[in-house]
């Protein structure tokens, strides 16, 4: 079982699953050789794959290509199912940081061969989170930025409002496919500059005012 802090406060919330939305900045989804989605593509991760900040992201064996996808994370606070846009919005209960390690090899694999992409998403310590914001703590206005950088330069840099879908939007989108509960997480989808990393790498993730980040590829 995995848990997450929250600033400020004692108790730390049990997490639930973590739904991640694909190619949710245009220039992501360009440099990917991927269509603009018209509704967001959603995809799960295991919450056995949470590794903290001062963590070690463990590179796979079976992989020659694991990338780092910086995201914008969403604590959901109660459960919803088809929700509206006010019930969406009193769903989302803080904010993170995290990590969409990748192995690109094997999700390309499986897109050409039309299999699931799960194991290039789910493997051991592919969710590298931040420990999370309530909303009553801070007020997003998604004029924040978001980077990423390995060993001291900065790989992406991108403003939170070049979103596709909102917030709100992929909440009330996804509570629509199926039921979000308490302690869920949501991984908002990457900007570009997406790119490969080796063991010895060292990771440093921001989000202004939100969060920050850091871990090792071993
Ligand atoms: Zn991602």
């Amino acid at each position: 079982m995995k848990t997450v802090k929250i600033r400020n406060r004692k108790e730390e919330i049990v997490v639930g699953k973590m739904i991640c939305v694909g190619r949710n900045y245009a220039d992501h989804a360009k440099e990917l050789g991927n269509e603009v989605p018209n509704k967001p593509v959603v995809f799960i991760k295991p919450s056995s794959s949470i590794i903290y900040t001062g963590g070690k992201v463990i590179h796979p064996k079976f992989s020659n290509n694991l990338h780092h996808e910086v995201e914008l994370l969403l604590l959901i606070g109660k459960t919803i199912k088809d929700a509206d846009d006010k019930l969406s919005e009193e769903a989302i209960a803080g904010y993170g940081l995290g990590l969409d390690m990748t192995l690109r090899d094997l999700q390309n694999e499986a897109r050409t061969k039309g299999d699931p992409w799960t194991i290039s998403k789910c493997f051991d310590t592919s969710a590298v989170i931040s420990d999370f914001v309530l909303k009553s703590d801070y007020r997003l206005t998604l004029n924040e930025e978001i980077t990423l950088s390995v060993n001291g330069n900065i790989r992406q840099k991108e403003k939170l409002n070049l979103m596709l879908f909102k917030p709100i939007q992929i909440v009330k989108y996804i509570s629509s496919l199926l039921t979000l509960e308490e302690g869920d997480i949501i991984f908002t989808g990457t900007p570009a500059g997406v790119g490969k990393v080796v063991p010895g790498d060292k990771l440093h993730a921001e989000i202004e005012g939100i969060a920050k980040l850091d871990c090792e590829v071993v």
